[in-house]
Protein backbone atom coordinates (compact mmCIF):
# COMPACT_ATOMS: atom_id res chain seq x y z
CA UNK A 1 0.00 0.00 0.00
CA UNK A 2 1.94 3.57 -0.83
CA UNK A 3 1.85 5.62 2.21
CA UNK A 4 0.03 8.97 2.00
CA UNK A 5 1.74 12.17 1.17
CA UNK A 6 0.43 12.99 5.07
CA UNK A 7 2.33 9.82 6.29
CA UNK A 8 5.48 10.37 4.36
CA UNK A 9 5.26 14.22 5.66
CA UNK A 10 5.48 12.54 9.06
CA UNK A 11 8.22 10.16 9.06
CA UNK A 12 10.38 12.51 7.32
CA UNK A 13 9.65 15.07 10.28
CA UNK A 14 9.76 12.27 12.84
CA UNK A 15 12.89 11.22 11.48
CA UNK A 16 14.26 14.87 11.64
CA UNK A 17 12.76 14.97 15.75
CA UNK A 18 14.87 12.08 16.36
CA UNK A 19 18.38 13.53 14.81
CA UNK A 20 17.66 16.38 17.09
CA UNK A 21 17.05 14.31 20.07
CA UNK A 22 20.13 12.47 19.39
CA UNK A 23 22.23 15.52 18.75
CA UNK A 24 21.24 17.06 22.62
CA UNK A 25 23.70 15.44 24.67
CA UNK A 26 22.63 17.33 27.92
CA UNK A 27 19.19 15.82 28.77
CA UNK A 28 19.90 16.66 33.22
CA UNK A 29 22.72 19.03 32.70
CA UNK A 30 21.72 22.67 34.45
CA UNK A 31 20.11 23.38 38.13
CA UNK A 32 16.28 23.15 37.81
CA UNK A 33 14.75 26.37 39.06
CA UNK A 34 14.47 26.38 43.03
CA UNK A 35 13.72 29.95 43.84
CA UNK A 36 9.84 29.41 43.00
CA UNK A 37 9.93 25.71 45.43
CA UNK A 38 7.44 24.10 43.71
CA UNK A 39 8.95 23.92 40.57
CA UNK A 40 12.01 22.48 42.26
CA UNK A 41 10.54 18.95 42.46
CA UNK A 42 10.83 18.95 38.44
CA UNK A 43 12.58 15.91 36.92
CA UNK A 44 16.36 17.99 35.37
CA UNK A 45 16.08 14.79 32.63
CA UNK A 46 12.64 14.72 31.25
CA UNK A 47 13.20 16.40 27.44
CA UNK A 48 10.49 17.45 25.43
CA UNK A 49 10.38 19.02 21.74
CA UNK A 50 7.63 19.92 19.18
CA UNK A 51 7.15 21.52 15.82
CA UNK A 52 3.89 23.22 14.77
CA UNK A 53 4.07 24.28 11.09
CA UNK A 54 1.92 27.62 9.88
CA UNK A 55 -0.69 24.73 7.99
CA UNK A 56 -1.56 23.35 11.43
CA UNK A 57 0.45 20.30 11.41
CA UNK A 58 2.21 19.07 14.71
CA UNK A 59 5.35 16.80 15.58
CA UNK A 60 6.85 16.02 18.45
CA UNK A 61 9.58 14.12 19.95
CA UNK A 62 10.32 12.68 23.85
CA UNK A 63 7.73 14.14 26.70
CA UNK A 64 6.37 16.34 24.13
CA UNK A 65 2.87 16.27 25.22
CA UNK A 66 3.66 16.64 29.18
CA UNK A 67 2.49 19.74 30.57
CA UNK A 68 4.98 21.70 32.06
CA UNK A 69 4.86 25.11 33.80
CA UNK A 70 5.56 27.54 31.26
CA UNK A 71 6.33 30.68 33.39
CA UNK A 72 7.79 33.99 31.07
CA UNK A 73 6.42 31.98 28.37
CA UNK A 74 2.98 33.35 28.98
CA UNK A 75 4.71 36.93 28.84
CA UNK A 76 4.76 36.60 24.84
CA UNK A 77 0.57 35.75 24.87
CA UNK A 78 -0.24 38.43 27.38
CA UNK A 79 1.71 40.77 25.38
CA UNK A 80 0.17 40.20 22.49
CA UNK A 81 -3.26 40.14 23.37
CA UNK A 82 -3.06 43.34 24.89
CA UNK A 83 -1.03 44.95 21.42
CA UNK A 84 -4.15 43.48 19.57
CA UNK A 85 -6.59 46.18 21.66
CA UNK A 86 -4.70 48.97 22.07
CA UNK A 87 -1.31 48.87 21.05
CA UNK A 88 -0.76 52.81 22.49
CA UNK A 89 -1.63 51.64 25.91
CA UNK A 90 0.95 49.40 25.91
CA UNK A 91 4.21 51.03 24.50
CA UNK A 92 3.42 54.24 26.19
CA UNK A 93 4.13 52.38 29.33
CA UNK A 94 6.96 49.99 28.77
CA UNK A 95 9.99 50.28 26.63
CA UNK A 96 11.76 47.65 23.68
CA UNK A 97 15.39 47.67 24.71
CA UNK A 98 17.64 44.36 26.31
CA UNK A 99 17.91 45.81 29.80
CA UNK A 100 21.24 44.09 30.53
CA UNK A 101 20.31 43.78 33.82
CA UNK A 102 18.10 40.80 35.68
CA UNK A 103 14.37 39.34 34.82
CA UNK A 104 13.93 40.46 38.02
CA UNK A 105 15.86 43.68 38.92
CA UNK A 106 14.65 46.73 40.95
CA UNK A 107 17.98 48.80 39.78
CA UNK A 108 16.55 49.20 36.17
CA UNK A 109 13.33 49.98 37.10
CA UNK A 110 14.21 52.77 39.29
CA UNK A 111 16.58 54.09 37.42
CA UNK A 112 13.80 54.78 34.52
CA UNK A 113 11.72 56.58 36.73
CA UNK A 114 9.26 53.45 36.80
CA UNK A 115 9.08 52.62 32.66
CA UNK A 116 10.41 48.80 32.40
CA UNK A 117 13.28 48.26 29.74
CA UNK A 118 10.86 46.01 27.85
CA UNK A 119 7.91 43.48 28.27
CA UNK A 120 9.67 40.40 29.00
CA UNK A 121 11.42 41.29 32.22
CA UNK A 122 9.09 41.13 35.15
CA UNK A 123 8.54 44.62 35.62
CA UNK A 124 7.48 44.91 32.29
CA UNK A 125 5.56 42.07 32.27
CA UNK A 126 3.67 43.12 35.29
CA UNK A 127 2.51 46.47 33.47
CA UNK A 128 1.51 44.76 30.61
CA UNK A 129 -0.86 42.13 32.89
CA UNK A 130 -2.49 45.45 34.81
CA UNK A 131 -2.58 46.75 30.73
CA UNK A 132 -4.39 43.43 29.82
CA UNK A 133 -6.62 43.64 33.21
CA UNK A 134 -8.04 46.70 32.68
CA UNK A 135 -8.80 45.75 29.07
CA UNK A 136 -10.69 42.16 29.85
CA UNK A 137 -10.71 41.92 33.87
CA UNK A 138 -8.62 39.06 34.03
CA UNK A 139 -4.80 38.99 32.10
CA UNK A 140 -4.80 35.22 32.44
CA UNK A 141 -8.11 34.24 31.62
CA UNK A 142 -7.65 35.97 28.46
CA UNK A 143 -4.24 34.45 27.87
CA UNK A 144 -6.43 30.76 28.86
CA UNK A 145 -8.90 31.24 26.51
CA UNK A 146 -6.65 32.07 23.72
CA UNK A 147 -4.10 29.33 24.30
CA UNK A 148 -6.80 27.08 24.24
CA UNK A 149 -8.10 28.07 21.21
CA UNK A 150 -5.12 28.40 19.45
CA UNK A 151 -3.82 24.74 20.44
CA UNK A 152 -7.66 22.65 20.42
CA UNK A 153 -6.46 21.57 23.66
CA UNK A 154 -9.53 23.09 26.49
CA UNK A 155 -7.94 21.46 29.29
CA UNK A 156 -5.26 23.78 29.43
CA UNK A 157 -5.39 25.82 32.83
CA UNK A 158 -2.94 26.96 35.43
CA UNK A 159 -1.39 25.05 38.82
CA UNK A 160 -2.80 26.45 41.78
CA UNK A 161 0.07 24.96 44.19
CA UNK A 162 2.45 26.87 41.71
CA UNK A 163 1.22 30.11 41.70
CA UNK A 164 0.34 29.82 45.68
CA UNK A 165 4.25 28.66 46.02
CA UNK A 166 5.43 31.88 43.86
CA UNK A 167 3.11 34.06 46.19
CA UNK A 168 4.57 33.04 49.07
CA UNK A 169 8.12 33.34 48.00
CA UNK A 170 7.34 36.66 45.58
CA UNK A 171 8.84 39.82 47.80
CA UNK A 172 10.68 40.64 44.95
CA UNK A 173 7.82 41.17 42.42
CA UNK A 174 5.85 42.40 44.97
CA UNK A 175 8.62 45.20 45.54
CA UNK A 176 8.60 45.38 41.60
CA UNK A 177 4.87 45.95 41.57
CA UNK A 178 4.57 48.46 44.31
CA UNK A 179 7.63 50.22 42.69
CA UNK A 180 5.48 50.60 39.54
CA UNK A 181 3.08 51.90 41.53
CA UNK A 182 4.50 54.65 43.09
CA UNK A 183 5.54 55.82 39.56
CA UNK A 184 1.79 55.80 38.64
CA UNK A 185 2.88 52.82 36.01
CA UNK A 186 0.22 50.23 38.23
CA UNK A 187 -3.47 51.29 38.37
CA UNK A 188 -4.99 48.65 39.31
CA UNK A 189 -4.75 47.02 43.13
CA UNK A 190 -1.15 45.80 44.00
CA UNK A 191 -2.37 42.59 45.10
CA UNK A 192 -4.75 41.59 42.00
CA UNK A 193 -1.91 42.35 39.45
CA UNK A 194 0.30 40.15 41.39
CA UNK A 195 -2.09 37.26 41.32
CA UNK A 196 -2.76 37.77 37.84
CA UNK A 197 0.73 37.75 36.89
CA UNK A 198 1.69 34.46 38.64
CA UNK A 199 -1.43 32.56 37.63
CA UNK A 200 -0.06 33.33 34.09
CA UNK A 201 3.35 31.76 35.12
CA UNK A 202 1.66 28.85 36.40
CA UNK A 203 -0.02 28.11 33.47
CA UNK A 204 0.83 24.60 32.38
CA UNK A 205 1.37 23.04 28.72
CA UNK A 206 3.31 20.76 26.49
CA UNK A 207 5.47 21.23 24.00
CA UNK A 208 3.04 20.36 21.44
CA UNK A 209 0.33 22.94 22.79
CA UNK A 210 2.88 25.78 22.95
CA UNK A 211 4.08 25.32 19.43
CA UNK A 212 0.60 24.98 18.38
CA UNK A 213 -0.20 27.99 20.24
CA UNK A 214 2.71 30.09 19.34
CA UNK A 215 2.39 29.37 15.70
CA UNK A 216 0.20 32.72 14.46
CA UNK A 217 3.71 34.49 15.48
CA UNK A 218 4.80 32.55 12.47
CA UNK A 219 1.66 33.59 10.15
CA UNK A 220 2.42 37.20 10.94
CA UNK A 221 -0.13 37.53 13.29
CA UNK A 222 -3.08 35.13 11.84
CA UNK A 223 -4.67 32.82 14.34
CA UNK A 224 -5.40 29.26 13.38
CA UNK A 225 -8.76 29.93 12.71
CA UNK A 226 -7.55 32.39 9.88
CA UNK A 227 -9.10 35.20 11.97
CA UNK A 228 -6.09 38.36 12.44
CA UNK A 229 -4.84 38.90 16.10
CA UNK A 230 -2.15 41.09 15.05
CA UNK A 231 -1.19 43.17 12.24
CA UNK A 232 1.94 42.24 10.24
CA UNK A 233 3.66 44.90 11.42
CA UNK A 234 2.70 43.88 15.64
CA UNK A 235 3.68 40.84 14.65
CA UNK A 236 7.09 42.01 13.11
CA UNK A 237 7.60 44.18 16.39
CA UNK A 238 6.61 41.31 18.65
CA UNK A 239 9.27 39.07 16.76
CA UNK A 240 11.69 41.36 17.16
CA UNK A 241 11.30 41.83 20.89
CA UNK A 242 11.71 38.51 21.71
CA UNK A 243 15.00 38.26 19.27
CA UNK A 244 16.36 41.14 21.23
CA UNK A 245 14.54 40.16 24.82
CA UNK A 246 13.06 36.71 25.15
CA UNK A 247 16.38 34.81 26.56
CA UNK A 248 17.60 37.12 29.52
CA UNK A 249 20.92 38.30 28.91
CA UNK A 250 21.91 35.45 26.73
CA UNK A 251 20.31 36.78 23.53
CA UNK A 252 23.53 37.23 21.81
CA UNK A 253 24.51 33.92 22.28
CA UNK A 254 21.61 32.44 21.63
CA UNK A 255 20.71 34.31 18.64
CA UNK A 256 24.53 33.20 17.45
CA UNK A 257 23.85 29.48 17.87
CA UNK A 258 19.82 29.31 17.28
CA UNK A 259 19.19 32.64 15.19
CA UNK A 260 15.24 32.70 16.11
CA UNK A 261 12.83 35.03 18.12
CA UNK A 262 12.38 32.97 21.16
CA UNK A 263 10.83 33.18 24.71
CA UNK A 264 12.39 31.39 27.55
CA UNK A 265 10.95 30.44 31.10
CA UNK A 266 12.21 29.52 34.36
CA UNK A 267 10.30 25.92 34.02
CA UNK A 268 13.01 24.69 31.36
CA UNK A 269 10.46 26.06 27.94
CA UNK A 270 11.61 27.38 25.13
CA UNK A 271 9.11 28.78 22.02
CA UNK A 272 10.42 30.07 18.96
CA UNK A 273 9.40 31.24 15.83
CA UNK A 274 10.45 30.30 12.12
CA UNK A 275 8.42 33.06 10.65
CA UNK A 276 6.59 31.84 7.58
CA UNK A 277 7.36 28.22 8.39
CA UNK A 278 6.53 27.15 12.35
CA UNK A 279 6.45 27.33 15.77
CA UNK A 280 8.67 25.25 17.55
CA UNK A 281 9.38 24.42 21.30
CA UNK A 282 11.33 22.71 23.29
CA UNK A 283 11.24 21.70 27.46
CA UNK A 284 13.65 20.66 29.76
CA UNK A 285 13.92 21.61 33.55
CA UNK A 286 17.38 22.21 33.83
CA UNK A 287 18.89 25.38 33.52
CA UNK A 288 22.18 27.36 32.60
CA UNK A 289 23.72 30.35 34.21
CA UNK A 290 21.48 32.50 32.18
CA UNK A 291 18.31 30.70 33.30
CA UNK A 292 17.95 28.95 30.11
CA UNK A 293 17.22 25.65 29.52
CA UNK A 294 20.58 23.54 28.73
CA UNK A 295 18.64 21.21 26.65
CA UNK A 296 16.00 22.90 24.85
CA UNK A 297 19.01 25.72 23.78
CA UNK A 298 21.27 22.79 22.23
CA UNK A 299 18.02 20.93 20.55
CA UNK A 300 17.09 24.58 18.97
CA UNK A 301 20.80 25.05 18.02
CA UNK A 302 20.35 21.29 16.36
CA UNK A 303 17.18 22.14 14.48
CA UNK A 304 18.46 25.33 13.19
CA UNK A 305 21.66 23.82 12.24
CA UNK A 306 20.17 20.56 10.50
CA UNK A 307 17.47 22.05 8.69
CA UNK A 308 19.23 25.54 8.00
CA UNK A 309 16.25 27.70 8.98
CA UNK A 310 16.00 30.67 10.86
CA UNK A 311 16.19 34.28 10.44
CA UNK A 312 18.76 34.85 9.13
N1 LIG B 1 7.17 33.45 37.63
C1 LIG B 1 8.57 33.75 37.46
C2 LIG B 1 8.93 35.04 38.17
O1 LIG B 1 8.18 35.96 38.14
C3 LIG B 1 8.84 33.82 35.99
C4 LIG B 1 10.28 34.09 35.74
C5 LIG B 1 10.78 33.53 34.45
O2 LIG B 1 10.34 32.51 33.92
N2 LIG B 1 11.80 34.19 34.00
O3 LIG B 1 9.96 35.16 38.77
Amino acid sequence: VPASPTHIANTIETELLQRVAAAVPSHGAGRVADYIPALASADPAAFGFAVATVDGEVYGTGSWLAPFSIQSIAKVFSLSLAVARDAAAVWGRVGREPSGDPFNSLAALEHASGIPPNPFVNAGALVVTDVLREMTGDACGAVLDFVREESGNPTIGFNAAVAASEADNGDRNAALAHLLASYGNLRGPVDRVLDDYVRQCAVEMSCRDLALAGTFLARHGVRRDATRLLSRSDAKRINAIMLMCGVYDAAGEFAYRVGLPAKSGVGGGILAVIPNRCALCAWSPGLDAAGNSVAAVAALDAFTTMTGWSVF
